[in-house]
């Protein structure tokens, strides 16, 4: 899940699997990691709109396990590199930056698949930056020894439609339950958060966004993002006629409809 929902286009490239295989103590050193091999699939160094509040580096990581027709990270989804960065690299600029950027985010693809992730998180954060993880709710496991061990400041999850009707997005038995868990886990105990939900037909209408307002009801904030058509999709249905994209008017429809369910609800 990227930042940005999984939803923004990202670019393309090729690669092979993720090097998974190196896990010592939790988390590493920074020494210890430079001794390692860990490939990133992407790198971009200034973001403005990934980190709520927050001038951050975004990191890629490669790998899902979700199939999302409307997905605009297709090469990360299917588990390609459009680049391959190594992690040495990325350390080397956020050290470069401390005091200049002000946190990481680290998106996919999915990352909590990602062996390496606390890792990850742990070594970010001891160059004193905080971390937001952008995730699809699939692994409340993952997710909930994050939180405990305090290496995620901030998550976002996408939530692609009702929970029980998730067959587009994934195929996964009792994904539902695993969602429903990374929800009370993330309102729980997750520093700051947000749910973000990509508003496209046929998935997501007012009834569909009740269902999901209600099923998150009490979060602090949710956000609905309309459907960007300019860039090409995992399903490239998405990309022809007829055209999923709702127009402004639907989508403050939808808002409406979710507002009274959460603390605050906005269109990004
Ligand atoms: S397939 Fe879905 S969950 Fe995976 S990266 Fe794409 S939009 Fe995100």
């Amino acid at each position: 899940m990227p930042a940005n929902g999984n939803e923004t286009p990202r670019r393309a490239g090729t690669g092979k699997s993720l090097n998974s295989s190196i896990k010592t103590s939790f988390p590493l050193t920074i020494a210890e990691n430079r001794k390692t091999s860990m490939i990133l699939a992407g790198f971009q160094k200034n973001s403005f709109i990934d980190y709520p509040g927050k001038i951050s580096c975004v990191l890629f990581v490669t790998g899902c396990n979700f199939i999302c027709p409307y997905c605009h990270n297709a090469d990360l989804a299917r588990g390609e590199y459009p680049e391959r960065i190594e992690l040495e690299t990325v350390l080397d600029f956020l050290a470069s930056r401390q005091g200049m950027l002000e946190g990481v985010v680290i998106t996919g693809g999915e990352p909590s698949l990602n062996k390496r992730i606390a890792d990850l998180c742990g070594l970010i954060k001891t160059l004193g930056y905080p971390v937001k993880l952008d995730t699809n709710g699939s692994r409340p496991d993952v997710l909930g020894r994050l939180l405990d061990e305090h290496l995620v400041d901030f998550v976002a999850m996408d939530i692609k439609a009702p929970l029980d009707r998730y067959h587009p997005f994934c195929v996964q038995p009792q994904i539902a339950d695993r969602l429903m868990e990374s929800i009370r886990l993330i309102m729980a105990s997750a520093p700051a958060y947000e749910f973000r939900t990509t508003c496209v037909k046929p998935f997501v209408d007012a009834a569909a966004m009740a269902t999901i307002a209600q099923t998150i009801q009490g979060a602090d904030r949710y956000v609905l993002q309309p459907f960007n058509r300019r860039a090409a999709c995992l399903d490239p249905a998405f990309n022809g006629e007829p055209d999923p994209t709702l127009l402004p008017d639907a989508m403050g429809e939808l808002k409406v409809v979710a507002e009274p369910f959460v603390g605050h609800c906005a269109i990004r």
